[in-house]
């Protein structure tokens, strides 16, 4: 067998319900979702950490429901099943980044949005492979290997947040955390069918989430359903005091939560329809814009951002610098593996022997990219071009409601395939690095599946902080037939 069975799993909130009235005991339900993490992991090496210690939270809030606590019945995720990809530290977890490198590390504390979900009520039952930090698109820069697709194992399931996408596509928890700098949400989404949100920057806590290119990074998730979504956003948002880029901005009635119109205006960009994409992947958005036409509630029109033909560009000059940057912490002393007590022997023999090909790769780049007489040529020159991607995005944005574009000119492809040749590799973020550029909020949702049954997702961008308009214009979506 090259593939799992996918199962049916209930929708969240009727399983809260279920939870709530006693029909379903907390601690069945997370062992019958860490059974199904042991049985898959041998098979798509989704989890680097299957957390068993979950049964005993689980057991604990039985005890709370059977007396009906009121503090207890009031948590909004109650009982609920869940996984984050290991950049996301949990106290007294272990914590990889998925690096060999960090694979003795255990966080001292929780990071902001794990901690909210946790607050309401949801378990951990696992901590996720990914690309060491986030630096990938396919998964396959882990230290721990490679994940593998749940519908076909010779493929990738997208990444970086490659085995939260596959193992909640594989039945394993009721949703996933992720990290989206350039796309490691919305990727893996559409490879999996799954819905897969980059937040507003600024919208969801950075803190205690290992950090790639800091002014890019976004903590996003994965569910199966758009209502699971809505409400997870809503638990996740907010101000938090230890990252200084978040804004509080009130959820459902900010300006930027109503649609303009009755008619929804969706933004068709000529620049992201281009030949790049994949005759099997354009069949499926083609028809899908196609209903969309044909539907009354949907106005769409073509538009243009000259400068998006340049954010890939700018994507792999800026988030290598702060790569770079953000990896001087790695010294060997502070965190790391000890290789040699001689202090310079350490920090080169740690670094060369544990940091994957990939990190090496960005450290690279992003140490050259911010060299003297280097620097104003690449560092400066595409920080100008990416505030010049966002001056179109908020012009287009302020006539529509909405960008809709591919999330990724293919479909989930052989792993292996471009392990080669990181040109091809960088070259399926095309589409998805705008938004960590502009720091607007995406959405990838599923719209069908290609000629060999695998799934393809659209991508819909709106403008900051309008995540609950896009969860209104997606439930839709779903009924366009
Ligand atoms: N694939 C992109 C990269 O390798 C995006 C990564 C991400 O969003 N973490 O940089």
């Amino acid at each position: 067998m090259n593939s799992l069975e996918i199962p049916t799993i209930p929708g969240m909130l009727e399983t809260v319900e279920k939870v709530k009235s006693g029909e379903i005991k907390v601690v069945e339900l997370v062992r019958e979702h860490l059974e199904r993490a042991h049985s898959i992991n041998p098979q798509i090496n989704a989890f680097i950490t299957i957390l068993d210690d979950a049964i005993a939270q689980a057991e604990e809030l039985d005890r709370k429901i059977e007396t009906k606590d009121p503090e207890v019945m009031s948590k909004k995720l109650l009982g609920i099943p869940f996984t984050v990809k290991d950049l996301y530290l949990v106290e007294g977890t272990r914590t990889t980044f998925s690096s060999k490198f960090m694979e003795d590390f255990v966080a001292p504390y929780t990071s902001t949005v794990a901690q909210k979900c946790l607050n309401e009520g949801a378990i951990l039952v696992g901590k996720c492979n990914s690309d060491p930090w986030g630096f990938g698109g396919s998964g396959e820069n882990s230290g721990y290997g490679a994940t593998k697709h749940p519908m076909d194992f010779t493929r990738t399931p997208g990444g970086s947040s490659s085995g939260s996408a596959a193992s909640l596509l594989a039945g394993v928890g009721f949703f996933a955390l992720g990290t989206d700098t350039g796309g490691s949400v919305r990727l893996p989404a559409s490879f999996c069918g799954l819905y897969g949100l980059k937040p507003t920057y600024g919208r969801n806590s950075r803190f205690g989430i290992g950090a790639m290119g800091s002014s890019f990074d976004t903590p996003g998730f994965f569910t199966r359903i758009i209502e699971d979504m809505e409400v997870l956003e809503e638990i996740m948002a907010g101000k938090d005091v230890n990252d200084a880029t978040t804004a509080e901005v009130l959820y459902k009635t900010s300006e930027n939560s109503k649609l303009k119109d009755q008619k929804i205006k969706i933004a068709i960009p000529k620049e992201f329809f281009t030949e790049d994409i994949s005759a099997d992947v354009k069949s499926q958005l083609d028809a899908f814009i196609e209903k969309l036409r044909k539907n009354p509630n949907f106005e769409l029109e073509e538009c243009s951002l000259p400068s998006a033909k340049h954010a890939l560009a700018v994507y792999y000059i800026l988030v290598p610098a702060e790569i770079s940057s953000n990896r001087a912490r790695y010294d060997g002393v502070r965190y790391g593996k000890k290789v040699s007590d001689n202090y310079e022997e350490n920090l080169f023999g740690s670094r060369s022997r544990y940091f994957e090909d990939e990190v090496k790769r960005r450290i690279l780049v992003g140490t050259y990219a911010l060299s003297k007489g280097y620097s104003d040529k690449y560092y400066k020159q595409a920080s100008l071009v990416r505030a010049k991607i966002a001056k179109e995005f908020e012009e287009v944005l302020g006539k529509f409601d909405f960008i809709l574009s591919p999330v990724s000119p293919v479909s989930a492809f052989k792993l292996g395939e471009k392990m080669d040749d990181p040109v091809q590799m960088y070259l399926v973020d095309i589409f998805t690095v705008t938004a960590n550029i502009t720091g607007n909020p995406a959405l990838s949702i599923p719209v069908g599946n290609d000629s060999n049954g695998l799934p393809v997702g659209i991508q819909l961008i709106g403008s900051k902080f309008s995540e609950s308009k896009i969860f209104q214009a997606a439930k839709q979506f779903t009924n366009i037939d």
